[in-house]
């Protein structure tokens, strides 16, 4: 990768010119009911600038003040997770012909060029698994491979980790090394640019770059490792499959399930969750019918429905469910673990459960990288 070079501030909205001009729709953070969330970036004055946010179990709160920085902050209840797996996707459209055949005819619309800037690592890293299980094997997913095609990612390394980060202990962030087409390092006049791809190199192209100097270099990297060490959360080991499953009958499971309302906001914000339930809505008349897919939850009541049988019928089983296959069985499948350490799952959970909390009580000593 060549080395970064440097953009003055005052250019940031050259970026956006340079985007919107080559075809992209710029979505970008901002601040909406307060929160930061990603949506349409009409001008860089979208971007929250002055903005920290202050997370902590089943606590999100923004804080403005005089500080220039857009993208001093962790992150917020989104990822890339809506932008490629949509909440709700219609699938096929099946109608009778005069003949009275069925036919099928399957849906997948044309996808819109996508530039998402500010992207942290932990996206990444979560953006990688859905890569994995979207898209290898025999039979991608037509919806998010024509979407992940259409998309240009603008990632910034992250230098103000919430307190509920742990994206150093699972080995996915501050710093964003992979699949990105650009990556920022924001400094108080501006930002370093690196670039991570041939469409990234087309852009920054376009751009007017300056000789980064070791100064700035030298204080961006600390910036990152800075991050790094501000981390006080962390999970005791990257792969927990034997350490959980030795202890599925912990009383622990029971006490957590008494506080946890079973109303899946955890798998909603988690950037590597990707449960969803199809169904048929069938028109009046019997002539057609559409099949759509929507985002659903291991924590519904709906999941684990076999044969008139519900696998996971109280808190406590889905709960376990949840823990035990995000942080051990996804070992088996996809050769990691399942979490990113964003955070967002503790933050956003109602009761304040807390995923490395819950862990560090259930495994134990069994719990060593
Ligand atoms: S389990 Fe929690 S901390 Fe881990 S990736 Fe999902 S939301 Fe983030
Ligand atoms: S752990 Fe928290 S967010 Fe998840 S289902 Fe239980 S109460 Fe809801």
């Amino acid at each position: 990768m060549p080395d970064p070079r440097y953009l003055p501030r005052t250019a940031l909205s050259t970026l956006l010119t340079v985007l919107m001009q080559a075809g992209y729709r710029c979505i970008g953070p901002q601040i909406r009911d307060g929160a930061i969330v990603y949506d349409t970036l009409h001008t860089v004055q979208d971007l929250p600038h002055g903005v920290h946010d202050h997370q902590a179990p089943g606590s999100y709160r923004i804080e403005t003040s005089e500080h220039a920085r857009s993208f001093a902050w962790a992150n917020g209840p989104q990822a890339l997770k809506p932008v490629l797996f949509a909440p709700q996707d219609t699938l096929w459209h099946v109608e009778r012909t005069v003949q009275g055949a069925l036919r099928f005819v399957e849906m997948v619309s044309a996808a819109e060029a996508l530039a998402v800037i500010g992207v942290r690592a932990c996206d990444l890293a979560a953006l990688r698994l859905h890569d994995q299980h979207f898209l290898a094997g025999a039979h991608p997913d037509a919806a998010y491979r024509a979407r992940r095609a259409a998309l240009l990612l603008v990632a910034v390394h992250c230098t103000h980790p919430a307190d509920t980060c742990f994206c150093a202990s699972t080995g996915d962030g501050p710093r964003a090394t992979h699949s990105f087409d650009l990556a920022l390092s924001e400094l108080d006049d501006g930002f370093l640019v690196e670039v991570g791809s041939d469409a990234g190199q087309r852009i920054a192209a376009c751009l007017p770059l300056e000789h980064a100097s070791g100064d700035r270099q030298r204080a961006a990297d600390a910036e990152i490792e800075q991050a790094t060490c501000l981390q006080a959360r962390r999970l005791p080991s990257r792969n927990l499959h034997a350490a959980l499953f030795a202890n599925l009958d912990h009383p622990r499971w029971q006490e957590t399930a008494e506080r946890c309302l079973s109303c899946g906001n955890c798998t909603s914000v988690c950037p590597t969750c990707f449960c969803y339930r199809e169904q048929d809505e069938a028109a009046l008349d019997g002539q057609s019918s559409v099949h759509t897919r929507a985002w659903d939850s291991c924590f519904t009541l709906g999941h684990s429905y076999i044969h008139g049988l519900t696998v996971h019928a109280g808190t406590r089983e889905r709960y376990r469910q949840w823990l035990t296959h995000k942080l051990g069985s996804w070992h088996e499948q996809y050769g990691r673990s399942g979490c990113v350490g964003c955070g967002r799952c503790i933050s956003w959970c109602p009761v304040g459960i807390d995923i490395t909390q819950e862990v560090a009580v259930i495994c134990g000593d069994m719990a060593h990288d």
